[in-house]
């Protein structure tokens, strides 16, 4: 069964605006079984007062309130248009904000009836002036987060902080049980390091713990092709000894092309089939 779990849509107003039906057909072409969209879901209007951009780059971080349903009738429309060439799902790519729980507990209330799929990711930690995107760009990386927690190290330390409340939150019954692009925290690495950051001390040490955590919860990882496109990461989330070391615990990793293009749908294919062999 060849799956992608993880892609965005016209929905998304950071991707390429590409025709979503396109993106299917290209999955067809590839010969996936199975496609689920998970596009970014509104933001809550509280939260965005909250990141320090211009308007026009938090218009672009995620789909307006106004959109999502529209989304919801159209992907299913497409999925019953194909259904006998493609299983395609209808689900989200949930954003985990710990000041906004029950803001998103009503989110998925509201829409888990209609969902098929969907993944629970971190895009934000608090940081310079509010919140900031841990995957804008290295500069404001370094400036909104490195400055705000003192070093590299420490971001990460509050990342996984943060990870640890996402995996033990109750979301209500429609929370999603993938989480998304576990170590997006990696994607500027090579502005920092010289190497891959996944060997660093504190990421090893933290790892054991939450990938506990996600077993027990019996969650599954995205297994996210898309940091190898990164220029700064040139690795999958999680790296490549990282996602050996779930899949030695027996934690399910799902193939993720994060699709925001026609031309990433499949990205990073063989190299997943190859981790995954024989495991
Ligand atoms: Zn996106
Ligand atoms: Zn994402």
């Amino acid at each position: 069964m060849k799956s992608d779990g993880h892609t965005h849509t016209e929905y998304c107003f950071h991707g390429s605006r590409e025709a979503t039906e396109e993106f299917v057909i290209r999955a067809i072409e590839l010969g996936f079984d199975s496609y689920s969209f998970t596009e970014h879901p509104p933001l809550p209007g509280e939260f965005k007062k909250l990141l320090p951009y211009s308007n026009q780059t938090v218009d672009a971080i995620a789909m307006k309130e106004k959109d999502l349903d529209q989304y919801i009738k159209e992907m299913h429309h497409l999925k019953n248009k194909y259904k006998d060439k493609i299983l395609l799902k209808v689900g989200l790519e949930v954003d985990f904000l710990p000041e906004h729980i029950s803001w998103t507990r009503n989110l998925l209330n509201d829409y888990g009836p209609y969902l098929d799929d969907s993944l629970l990711s971190l895009h934000f930690l608090r940081g310079v002036d509010g919140y900031r995107c841990v995957d804008l760009n290295p500069e404001d990386f370094k400036e909104g987060l490195i400055d705000f927690y003192g070093s590299y190290d420490d971001v990460v330390f509050e990342y996984f902080r943060v990870m640890d409340e996402q995996i033990k939150v109750d979301l209500g019954p429609f929370k999603p049980k993938r989480i998304g692009h576990f170590t997006l925290y990696q994607i500027f690495q090579r502005k920092f390091f010289e190497t891959s950051y996944s060997h660093s001390n504190i990421a090893l040490q933290k790892f054991n713990q939450l990938f506990q955590l996600i077993k027990d919860g019996n969650y599954s990882l995205d297994f996210n092709m898309a940091g190898f496109h990164k220029p700064h990461c040139l690795e999958s989330y999680p790296a490549e000894s990282i996602a050996n070391l779930c899949l030695s615990l027996g934690i399910d990793m799902i193939y993720g092309s994060d699709s925001h293009s026609v031309k990433d749908v499949g990205r990073g294919y063989g190299f997943f089939e190859k981790m995954t062999a024989a495991k």
